[in-house]
């Protein structure tokens, strides 16, 4: 049952659809919204428009981009070579940070995860092998997550590249185990990267 007038009721509850948004939450920063300046509050909205209208997906890596390519794969110092496979584009943000990492990204969209019925036909796999053909790379560096979905990705994709020939890493441990990369602080990531090792698969 709404508990409030119309447009209130309604901004409290898309506020609410929001992850880690409460009720409680929601109703807070509807109230917010409702005492601030109407500049304020219209340039929030605004943002969210231009983030919606104005971003679109790479059309190599798959990363948030404005234009068709992202500016990691139209920056030509990038080592073409070297591709860092992850699941989400904020991990692409976490490796950038570390500037341990020189070549191009495939943001995979997800890891797999059979209970929530997420097999490799829902992940950007078929696009990855597509490019390996496409764009001669050498070494694929499995940056997914330091949880179960995470190394049961990099396992299946490992048995599925190795024996394409290529060389098929997985960054280091000691990343906090069953945490997310976006997390991880950019030295040790920096050195789970550094210490990646060739998988056997
Ligand atoms: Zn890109």
């Amino acid at each position: 049952m709404p508990l409030f007038d119309g447009p209130i009721q309604d901004l409290v509850d898309e506020l609410g659809r929001l992850p880690g948004v409460g009720p409680k939450s929601a109703q807070r920063i509807a109230f917010h919204l409702l005492k601030v300046s109407t500049e304020d509050a219209l340039r929030l909205a605004k943002a969210i428009i231009e983030v919606k209208e104005r971003t679109v997906l790479c059309e190599i890596c798959f990363n948030v981009a404005m234009a068709a390519r992202c500016s990691i794969c139209s920056d030509d110092r990038r080592d073409l070579s070297k591709v860092c496979v992850v699941e989400d584009p904020r991990d692409i943000v976490a490796v950038e940070r570390t500037r341990e990492f020189q070549g191009r990204y495939h943001v995979l969209g997800g890891a797999l995860n059979p209970i929530e019925g997420v097999g490799p036909e829902q992940l950007r796999v078929r696009e990855l092998l597509t490019r390996i053909d496409a764009e001669g790379i050498t070494e694929v560096i499995l940056c997914t997550n330091p949880n179960l979905e995470g190394d049961t990705t990099a396992m299946y994709l490992a048995r599925l590249l190795k024996p394409l020939g290529l060389s098929v890493t997985r960054i280091a441990s000691g990343l906090p185990v069953g945490g997310d990369l976006e997390y991880a602080d950019e030295l040790t990531l920096g050195r789970a990267l550094e210490g990646r090792r060739e998988v056997d698969a």
